[in-house]
């Protein structure tokens, strides 16, 4: 497989440290709030990509993190005056919801950097021994950037360039050596979550979490490491700093970046008013849609969201589902088992839509290309299909077609026919914990359905339900 590395600017073959084995880290999201459509397209992107590589045979050890200890979180939890904890737990469970529904699998290990403090402290402890860290009066510790030499070997910016660039935001009074020192430990102030550290109470910089919890997980030296472009620089380019300076080794052989995501054509902005979160986006469609629109663009270019385009991904994923749809409809009245000659041949003829799709994929996870394959496969099957034929030659045609789907976690089962019995089961659990008293969990599972556009309304004969 081919994979374009960041570091290198180009395309190279992957060949992973330990023969079948796949060690990934992808960077995870803030958590203080819903999260957005551009947090989603790594999530969903290097799933797929994850899920390719668990088809071709790999063992994948895929750690994403959530950042669940930030200035962020900790200014929402001060605008509603509760713990900063609560408002990270509350958003680590949404987001998984919204990770359920676009159908991106929970990773192999989800670290939390609250949890992982000592291995931080540890981290930097080794920094400041070798020399490669400081701390100062206040109890900040900053990174000597201009000790590490490669510094700036990942965004490809030399270090003059980037010390230029810092000059300029050098606040007064700050303490630090240079310019460009980045922050790996910051004091305590009034009202803030801290840790106990040698440098006093305070809380770990971001760079470091990432850094600390892909050693943990992975090892010091990992094969991929991924996110989103914007996170190249300093995010990524500081990751490297201070685990290869702690280290002495390569921290990622390979570094995977996904393009911007625009919202029709202009760079999304709350105060635009052009920002989505996915939970606004699963109010008008199945995030199964989402899903499909982001894989049908190649990850590393930037993607334009609109109406329209979402439209097109909405027919087009129903094109892929009817026909899947149509083949089991023909399979329940079928009353032939046996394949024939003929039906052999034509189900040979579909070899050529796999080995499309996964020379696609094997080109730096081209899910566009791979997306194509597949809209060909459809189109083969709607040629080459009807109730003549065997049980057995529709069967083959439908598992390869949701073989191929599966590839890139979408799913082509109906989804009517699956909701509504869920729905009742639900309503079912629902009057239970009402009966139980257990309120929380009636309201929960009327908050999970309203999620899913599912109303409920309680009338004097019962519980009805409508689709939004
Ligand atoms: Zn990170």
């Amino acid at each position: 497989m081919k994979i374009y590395n960041t570091l290198t600017r180009q395309k190279e073959t992957f060949t992973p440290i330990e023969e079948g084995k796949v060690r990934m880290y992808v960077c995870g999201p803030t958590v203080y709030n819903l999260i957005h459509i551009g947090n989603a397209r790594p999530m969903i992107v290097f799933d797929a990509f994850r899920r390719y590589m668990e088809y071709k045979g790999y063992e994948v050890n895929y750690v994403t993190n959530f950042t669940d200890v930030d200035d962020k979180i900790i200014k929402k939890a001060q605008e509603e005056g509760v713990e900063a904890s609560e408002i990270s737990s509350r958003y680590i469970a949404e987001c998984k919801k919204d990770m359920e529904g676009m159908n991106v699998r929970p990773a192999t290990v989800h670290p939390l950097a609250t949890e992982e403090i000592d291995g931080m402290i540890e981290m930097i402890s080794v920094l400041i021994e070798k020399g490669y860290a400081y701390a100062v009066a206040d109890g900040t510790v900053y990174f000597r950037t201009g000790k590490f030499a490669p510094y700036g070997k990942l965004s490809h910016k030399n270090p003059e360039d980037l010390q230029a660039g810092h000059r300029d935001i050098k606040v007064t009074g700050e303490l630090k050596e240079e310019p460009f020192d980045f922050v790996l430990w910051k004091p305590k102030k009034e009202g803030e979550p801290a840790w106990k550290s040698p440098w006093g109470e305070g809380r770990p910089g971001w760079h470091i979490e990432c850094s600390v919890m892909s050693k943990k997980y992975l090892g010091e030296t990992i094969d991929i490491h991924a996110g989103g472009e914007d996170l190249i620089f300093p995010h990524h380019e500081n990751e490297i700093a201070q685990s290869e300076a702690a280290s002495g080794k390569e921290f990622a052989h390979y570094w995977m970046h996904n393009g911007f995501l625009n919202i029709d054509n202009r760079k999304m902005s709350k105060s635009v008013g052009n920002f989505f979160t996915v939970r606004e986006i699963a109010q008008k469609y199945d995030l199964q849609v989402l899903r499909f629109f982001m894989l049908s663009a190649h990850y590393r270019s930037p993607l334009n969201f609109s109406a329209e385009l979402m439209e097109a991904a909405k027919s087009g994923l129903e094109r892929i589902c009817t026909a899947a749809e149509q083949i089991e409809r023909l399979q329940k009245v079928s009353d032939r088992k046996e394949m024939t000659a003929e039906e052999e041949e034509l189900y040979a003829g579909t070899e050529q839509f796999r080995e499309k799709f996964e020379a696609a994929m094997e080109d730096d996870c081209n899910t566009a290309d791979a997306v194509s394959a597949i809209f060909e496969l459809v189109k083969y099957i709607n040629t080459n299909v009807s109730a003549e034929q065997s049980g057995s030659y529709l069967r083959k045609l439908y598992d390869r077609l949701k073989t191929l789907c599966d590839v890139l976690g979408i799913r082509i089962e109906l989804k009517e026919e699956v909701l509504d019995g869920e729905i009742e089961k639900l309503i079912q659990e629902r009057q239970d914990a009402r009966k139980n008293k257990d309120f929380a969990r009636a309201d929960q599972i009327r908050d999970d359905l309203a999620q899913k556009g599912i109303i409920l309304k309680d009338t004097r004969e019962g519980v009805t339900w409508k689709r939004a």
